[in-house]
């Protein structure tokens, strides 16, 4: 038997049938194959105005502590984050990324015999925490894209209709990656309160902070409500740090207790700390964000549906867009041009390009390439 084969008898079920994550395409790979120097990531929904100035600072006045483990408990960034949000600080958790929580529910509650329910266009990294433990992936049908009002969106009563008594989780992201959707507070309200108290609902606000919908669920009120109800939040997105790796989640003491059993010790390092105790507090960046993000929606959705594509309305910073053909070929030419966009095959959506909102002039550059592009093709 060949080492490859013994390898691959030794894997852990749920590991065995794992494909790996397919990260957005990194600016220096495209640079380098093509010879460009301007090349734009409009990829990875991260923020494009770069790291936050305060942030920086913070990064640089902790320097001196990289000798030291960091604070394994977060105190002063929990402290931070529970008067930010007028809640205790025996509700947050810290992880590196949340991604890093996501796998921690899915390692703390999840085993072969029981099960968890996402929807058929979400993140993708639900599907690999869930497999990865052996547990029952059951993958609810999305919204049809006749639904006027969230095409691909949560189907929430299909959702619900697959909790049984073998689910432990649910995973449910608002907006929804990678559709731009959003379910509202009267809906998931009434969707949480159906859920049996067995079944843990995560609701994954990684892009919360950009919507102004007053209609957005205020979910970390829901916690006294529902102690099965765990809400994940991210610095990833509007706060600018994704390369520093740090997200939270907010929910009743006892269900947090879990979580800090099952993570690293030092889950979340210095500079992440600090950097993220900094930007909480950054009100201009964060506003300067999402207000550039509110007007950048507008134009690029407006931009694009000029050029004819269909746009499924999104909230996030981020839109899906129905090239109305396979999207492998554009999303191949629109690199040519220096410009990496995400296609979204792997989510079951060959015919999407899911496209990050840039700067103004990103968005334009985008645009008017993407003009010349299905100018050639019609
Ligand atoms: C980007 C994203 C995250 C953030 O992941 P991090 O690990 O915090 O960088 C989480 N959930 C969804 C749905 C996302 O799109």
């Amino acid at each position: 038997m060949g080492q490859k084969t013994i390898i691959e008898n030794l894997i852990a079920n749920g590991v065995r049938g794992l494909q790996p994550y397919v990260p957005g395409k990194p600016i220096e790979e495209l640079e380098s194959e093509l010879g460009l120097s301007d090349v734009i990531k409009l990829a990875s929904n991260e923020n494009p105005l770069g790291p936050p100035a305060s942030a920086l600072a913070a990064i640089r006045a902790s320097l001196d502590d990289l000798s030291l483990y960091p604070d394994g408990s977060g105190y002063i960034l929990k402290q931070a984050l529970a008067a930010h949000f007028s809640t205790d600080p025996q509700r947050i958790t810290l992880g590196n990324g949340s991604n890093d929580l996501l796998v921690l529910l899915a390692e703390a509650f999840l085993t072969a015999g029981t099960a968890a329910v996402y929807d058929q266009y979400s993140f993708v990294v639900y599907r690999l925490a869930v497999q990865a433990t052996g547990a029952e992936a059951k993958v609810s049908p999305a919204n049809p894209v006749s639904d006027i009002l969230q095409p691909l969106g949560h189907d929430l009563d299909a959702m619900r209709a697959l909790i049984d008594d073998h689910t432990r989780l649910v995973f449910l992201a608002n907006p929804n990656n990678p559709t731009g959707t959003w379910c509202n507070a009267e809906e998931l309200h009434a969707f949480i309160a159906s859920v049996p108290a067995q079944t843990i609902v995560v609701v994954d606000e990684a892009y919360g902070e950009y919507v102004l919908h007053d209609n957005y669920p205020c979910t970390i009120d829901w916690i006294d409500e529902f102690p099965n109800l765990v809400v994940i939040r991210t610095f990833s997105k509007i706060y600018g740090l994704a390369g520093l790796r740090i997200g939270y989640s907010i929910s009743q003491p006892d269900l947090a207790e879990v979580l800090n059993r099952v993570r690293q010790p030092f889950n979340v390092n210095n500079l992440a700390q600090s950097a993220a105790l900094a930007v909480l507090q950054d009100f201009d960046y964060v506003e300067r964000a999402r207000i550039m993000n509110s007007q950048g929606l507008i134009a690029l959705t407006d931009g694009l549906v000029s050029l004819g594509l269909k746009v499924i309305p999104s909230i996030g910073n981020f839109v899906l867009v129905d090239m109305g053909r396979p999207a492998e070929s554009i999303y191949t030419a629109l690199l040519r041009t220096g410009i990496i966009v995400r296609p979204v095959g792997n989510y079951g959506l060959p015919n999407y390009l899911r496209i990050s909102l840039g700067l103004p002039e990103q968005n334009q550059r985008l645009l008017s390439e993407l003009k010349t592009i299905l100018e050639k093709i019609n």
